[in-house]
This record gives structure tokens, C-alpha cells and sequence, in this order.
């Protein structure tokens, strides 16, 4: 049965895509290739409860997704898998503050970051159901991905921190996303493994003012993304987890510091 591509508006038959890329998942799949996605109990039993293959949806024409996944692959290879990557430090700090990415393709992670924001805005399948950008950015960003025309640094631009006690692909089953208001803009928040990647919803995102700091972090067209560590704690999932993860066993929301 045909239907119209989320992206490229054409009557096809769509495929069952995954909303966020499978390879920011993996590590939460057990070798029979099932997402650990309710086994939040703490446990390895494999009688837990599982969810196969993770969360997908009808959105995309082969070809689209074909396009999309070029991104995905660049931004898996070169982000997530093996990055060039450097700890930031202060004089008269003893920990780094923060870390650095270098030698991104910028047009290519721009649009990489984009395709997260868009997917999540037009997908329906929960966790994702809640989270919409509204139908003028939508647009806006569809146009983007379809052409493949990345735009400047200030166009929905992302923010991105990571708390340094969770280890990467341990502790997330499901996929969260965060909504919220900031001085009449929307921040989109998607957990992405470790890192908390906050996209300003705006065409032009203010680069002055009390977020300066903040613009300075963003994908730059010199290939470099900055990002922050942040306690977990700190941010607007901890609630949101401490509710919806109730179930976890006392030992594993010890470790996340959970009551
Ligand atoms: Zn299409």
C-alpha cells in the first residue's frame, strides 16, 4: 500500500524506518538482536520483557531513506564510533569542563542534526508522539533535508552535554525526549546515548546576549562541535525518568542516583 513520504511528499510504498538511527541504540540490544528497551530492571534475564528491533515507523520512501542514512552513517562513523575528540580544560580547574569534536564535515553533521529534529517532530509512535516543532519548522527543515542544503550555524542550532557517570548505551532503554519553553523559544531535548542534545527550535537562534557562551558550542563551519559536561540531575529528564521508571530495581536507580 503506497502512502506520501514524510519527506519527499511522493506516493510510495514507505518503509518501516527506525524514527532515531538504530546505531545510537546498539549497544542497548542483546546478541539476539532485541532492544532492552523494558529491561530496566536492572537484570540481564533474558525473560525480561523486550521490544524488538526498537521503534519504527512508516515515514520514508526508500530513496529518502536512502539520503537519510548517508547521514547517518557519516555521523556514526565520525561522532559516535570513532571521534576525534578532546577533553577541555581551565587553568585553576582540576577536571575538564568540557570536550571538543574535531574535523566534522559541517555540511553533513548539520544536516545529520537536522534529520534528528525533523524525525522526531513528524513522528506519532510514542515516546515521540508529544514532541512536534510545529508545521512551519517542519517545513522549513523538510526543505532542508530534501535538498540537502545545510543552512548557518544559528538555524536550529544544538546544544550538546553529556554526564560523565553514565557510561555510554548502559542505561537507556527507551528513547526520551524533552519539551520546553525558553524566553518564547522551544527546546527540544533528545537523550542521545550519554549526550543530552538540545536543539533551539528557531530560524535564526540569537547568538548574543546571555546565550552567547552557549552559540559558541554549536556545529561551527570549522568542523567543530563543543559540548559541556552536565549532572543528569541538573537536567529536565531526571524528573521524567524518577516517574516513568519506576519499576527500575533498587540497585539500578541507586546508581543513577534516583530515589
Ligand atoms: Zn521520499
Amino acid at each position: 500500500m503506497n502512502a506520501e513520504c514524510r519527506l519527499c511528499q511522493s506516493q510510495e510504498e514507505l518503509r518501516n524506518s527506525h524514527v532515531l538511527p538504530e546505531f545510537l541504540y546498539e549497544s542497548l540490544y542483546d546478541e539476539k538482536h532485541r532492544f532492552k528497551a523494558i529491561h530496566m530492571d536492572g537484570s540481564e534475564s533474558p525473560s525480561s520483557r523486550l521490544e524488538q528491533k526498537g521503534y519504527r515507523e512508516r515515514l520514508l520512501c526508500q530513496k529518502c531513506e536512502t539520503k537519510l542514512s548517508r547521514l547517518e552513517g557519516y555521523a556514526s562513523k565520525n561522532y559516535f564510533v570513532a571521534p576525534d575528540r578532546v577533553n577541555l580544560g581551565m587553568a585553576g580547574l582540576e577536571r575538564p569542563y568540557g570536550f571538543e569534536y574535531r574535523g566534522l564535515e559541517y555540511e553533513t553533521m548539520k544536516l545529520f542534526q537536522l534529520s534528528l529534529l525533523w524525525r522526531i517532530s513528524v513522528a506519532t509512535i510514542k515516546p515521540f508522539s508529544g514532541v512536534s516543532v510545529g508545521q512551519e519548522h517542519e517545513e522549513r527543515l523538510r526543505n532542508i533535508l530534501l535538498t540537502e542544503n545545510a543552512p548557518a550555524v544559528e538555524a536550529y542550532p544544538c546544544f550538546i552535554s553529556e554526564d560523565p557517570a553514565i557510561p555510554r548505551g548502559e542505561l537507556w532503554g527507551s528513547p526520551l525526549t524533552h519539551t520546553e519553553s525558553s524566553n518564547g523559544t522551544q527546546i527540544v531535548t533528545i537523550f542521545v546515548d550519554n549526550q543530552f542534545w538540545q536543539f533551539e527550535v528557531a530560524e535564526r537562534a540569537n547568538t548574543s546576549g546571555p546565550g552567547a557562551s552557549i552559540a559558541k558550542t554549536w556545529l561551527a563551519p570549522d568542523g567543530i562541535i563543543m559540548g559541556y559536561w552536565r549532572n543528569l540531575k541538573e537536567t529536565p529528564f531526571y524528573e521524567q525518568l524518577a516517574q516513568e521508571q519506576s519499576q527500575w530495581s533498587d540497585e539500578f536507580k541507586a546508581k543513577l542516583g534516583l530515589p
